[in-house]
């Protein structure tokens, strides 16, 4: 590992900070000079981002996917349906968009209302554009090695590792929560990085002695401040992909930050970690289209 936690901070040693905003940034200045020369190359590329109904929450990502497009020079295409679209119409369009030649990527914000089967709909976008990576196919081209879009979030958290100098090759690695969008792909990227992977659930018994084990622990366990310093190897290094709002409307994470950072070698904050990295990653996966569909 060549994170070492130097700074000093009232004489004691600081944990290093990961970036995912300063790291993010650096993703899209990247892609943004990638767009340029595909530009001047006569390539244009598109994402059609599809809405159903107006969560409100929903509405920001949506927001913060079409700004980051304009930012990096990618056309998006937006699409606004109304709650109570029927499934038919909305695999309609997104099988119109599958056949669109100028559509390089088509994104569905999920959750989707209780009446639409969102695996179905997933399932109908033509895997040569699920640039969000939820494919069965993605998933499966994952699992055995092969090119496919990989699920931002846990793409971005390699990003995060890699770009802060952090080996995974050989280190032992736990990733707490087996979700289909996080814990599941992050384990088999950190095996596909050489990490030796042990994957926790609701069901792990003995949760903390397996955590103590990890040189790289990510918390993707969707509670606010589960982990603490007992949970912890000293020196590790820790992501934590949670996100909560507590009462007072300020974020946190999965891990309490403030109790953990201190015996730490290196730790995402929430928020300034995980989350930047996932729309740098959803812009990544868009550029990296026009590769695919060569
Ligand atoms: P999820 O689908 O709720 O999965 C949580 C996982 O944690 C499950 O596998 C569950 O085990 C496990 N778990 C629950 N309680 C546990 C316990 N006491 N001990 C051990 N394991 C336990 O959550 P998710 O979708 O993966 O999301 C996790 C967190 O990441 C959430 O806070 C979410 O908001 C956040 N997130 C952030 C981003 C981002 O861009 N930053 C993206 C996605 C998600 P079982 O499988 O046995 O139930």
């Amino acid at each position: 590992m060549c994170i070492q936690n130097t700074e000093t901070h009232k004489g004691r040693k600081m944990a290093f900070i990961i970036d995912g905003k300063k790291i993010s940034s650096e993703i899209k200045d990247e892609l943004k000079e990638k767009v340029a020369e595909y530009k001047k190359n006569g390539i244009e590329i598109t994402l059609a981002v599809i809405q159903v109904g107006n969560d409100p929450a929903s509405t920001v990502y949506v927001g913060n996917k079409k700004k980051a497009c304009e930012y990096i020079g990618i056309r998006s295409l937006s699409y606004e349906l109304e709650e109570n679209i029927s499934e038919r119409e909305l695999l309609d369009l997104i099988e119109e968009l599958n056949g669109r030649k100028d559509v390089n990527g088509i994104l569905v914000q999920l959750p989707l209302p209780k009446h639409i089967d969102e695996d179905l709909v997933i399932k109908t976008i033509a895997p040569e554009k699920d640039v969000d990576g939820f494919h069965p196919q993605s998933v499966g081209a994952l699992s055995i090695g092969q090119e496919g879009f990989v699920s931002c979030t846990p793409a971005g958290i390699i990003q995060l590792l890699k770009r802060s100098n952090i080996e995974i090759e050989g280190k032992e690695c736990v990733v707490i929560g087996r979700s289909n969008i996080v814990g599941k792909p992050i384990s088999l990227l950190m095996l596909r990085e050489n990490g030796t992977v042990t994957i926790c659930h609701s069901r792990t018994k003995d949760l903390k002695e397996v955590t103590k084990r990890a040189d790289i622990l990510i918390v993707a366990i969707g509670k606010p401040k589960f982990v603490t310093r007992e949970y912890v190897k000293e020196g590790a290094v820790v992501i934590d992909v949670g996100i909560h709002r507590n009462a007072e409307n300020k974020l946190c994470g999965d891990v309490d930050f403030d109790d953990v950072e201190p015996i730490v070698s290196a730790i995402t904050p929430v928020p300034g970690g995980v989350g930047p990295m996932t729309i740098a990653m959803l812009m990544y996966n868009c550029v990296s289209s026009v590769e695919l569909k060569k």
